[in-house]
């Protein structure tokens, strides 16, 4: 997509070898209207495709999950972080190994809000190791639900994410922009995106 492109080449910055900072327009600050338009690029990736319910995680994947469930016309299910009070116990849960925090973080949906009857769209700010899209394809895969596939905001195509999502069986992954490498602190998109 290329707005997104233009976007992460103007205003993100590359950390040490891997990571790539986007906080002025998604991990912190949120552009509505990139969000927006990347909320219909979803809905278009993915339409006529029965989905009844969009899946992501908090934080990050909140706003552009919110935007393609806007554009999709169904609700949105964020799986939660924490464990709280006001959580329910009856929960479909998964471990999620994150590497850019170096911990193991539980995520819980409550199961009055996924079932067998529900086709899912996964929706994720980052694909890096495949931790995070893993961890809520074995919640949806726990509730019995259809998975239809994965939207991705920003794919580093040079860590190994798709392939471990591939071989746990997910396909149908869009990202809306790739990246291939980190060149000297510069952005180096995909072109086969
Ligand atoms: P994975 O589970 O695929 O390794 O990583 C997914 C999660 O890690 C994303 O939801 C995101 O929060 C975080 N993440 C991974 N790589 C990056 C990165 O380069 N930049 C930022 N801002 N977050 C990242």
């Amino acid at each position: 997509m290329k707005e997104l492109e233009a976007r992460i080449k103007e205003d993100g910055r590359v950390l040490g070898a891997d990571i790539l900072k986007v906080d002025s327009f998604l991990n912190h600050q949120i552009d509505p209207k990139l969000m927006q338009a990347m909320g219909a690029e979803f809905a278009r990736l993915f339409k006529d495709q029965g989905i009844t319910k969009v899946i992501t995680v908090e934080a990050s994947g909140i706003a552009p999950a919110v935007m393609a469930g806007l554009s999709l016309d169904v609700p949105v299910v964020f799986a939660r972080k924490s464990k709280s009070r006001i959580l329910s116990d009856d929960a479909y849960t998964a471990d999620v190994y994150s590497y850019t925090k170096q911990s193991t973080n539980q995520i819980r949906i409550d199961k009055r809000f996924l079932s067998a009857d529900d086709h899912v769209l996964l929706i994720d700010d980052f694909l890096a190791n495949g931790q995070a899209l893993l961890g809520m394809k074995a919640l949806a895969d726990d509730a019995g639900a259809t998975i239809v596939g994965a939207g991705i905001v920003i794919e580093k195509s040079f860590q190994p994410g798709r392939q471990a999502a591939i071989e746990a069986g997910l396909t149908n992954i869009h990202s809306l922009a790739k990246i291939a490498a980190f060149e000297d602190g510069q952005v180096v998109f995909d072109e086969a995106n």
